[in-house]
């Protein structure tokens, strides 16, 4: 009993040692998420264009329901997003948008400050994705 104390105490006290720390002083210090983190989505463009072809596979994947895509077609007969939104106040961040993507045009990124001000800040356009 007195042995699993002093192992308790030793490890709470290691803790206190420099460099042992495992909170950070947000904002002042940032962290690196991890590369599997899923933050903000990102709109991968492609030459001229977004690479998104909307199929429509995003949004029907979605548990959440909250994105939507309108189509239209390029003068050379190519599908392209006419718009592209993301409400991220629905989001779950569960990533099925980008698996479900058969053309890799959607990614997450590590952006993890989402905070915002109004309702409206929160729905990510296409041209806000793929900056
Ligand atoms: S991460 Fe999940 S909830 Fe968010 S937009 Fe993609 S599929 Fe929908
Ligand atoms: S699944 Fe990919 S190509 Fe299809 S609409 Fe979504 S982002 Fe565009």
């Amino acid at each position: 009993m007195f042995k699993e104390f002093i192992q308790g105490l030793s490890i709470t006290f290691k803790h206190l040692l420099p460099g042992h720390s495992t909170t950070v002083e947000y904002p002042a210090v940032k962290l690196k998420p991890s590369d599997r983190f899923r933050g903000l989505h990102r709109l991968v463009p492609a030459h001229d264009r977004e690479k998104c072809v909307a199929c429509y596979l995003c949004p029907t994947v979605c548990p959440a329901k909250c994105i939507t895509v309108d189509s239209a077609e390029n003068s050379k007969g190519e599908k392209y997003p006419r718009t592209y939104q993301i409400d991220l106040l629905r989001c779950i961040f569960c990533g099925y948008c980008v698996e479900a993507c058969p053309v890799e045009a959607l990614e997450m990124t590590g952006e993890y400050e989402l905070a915002n001000y109004t309702r409206a800040d929160f729905t990510f356009t296409k041209e806000r994705l793929l900056k």
